[in-house]
């Protein structure tokens, strides 16, 4: 279930968005920017959306409200039963 505040700046009463925060190193003297991808999803506020660097998360990873229509069903028939009828004498 999401959250109602959001996660960033803990506003209340927002509309709010999955995210995945991204933290931005910018570059220094000793080190070369770096961008790390969090992978835990946060819900954010429009506001905070505006403001950090994040990336847009798939809302069904964690309500799995939206249907996926790509699941095509598994056809494959391994039933393959050695049995053998009894031979019938009439
Ligand atoms: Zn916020």
């Amino acid at each position: 279930m999401p959250a109602s505040v959001c996660q960033s700046c803990a506003r209340e009463d927002e509309p709010l968005h999955p995210v995945k925060r991204v933290y931005v190193q910018p570059e220094a003297w000793d080190a070369e920017p770096k961008i790390t991808v969090v992978d835990e999803i946060e819900w954010w506020c429009v506001v905070c959306l505006d403001h950090y660097p994040h990336e847009p998360a798939p809302e069904a990873l964690s309500s799995g409200g939206s249907p996926d229509p790509g699941g095509a069903p598994d056809e494959g028939d391994y039933t393959n039963k050695p049995g053998t009828p009894p031979p019938r004498t009439a």
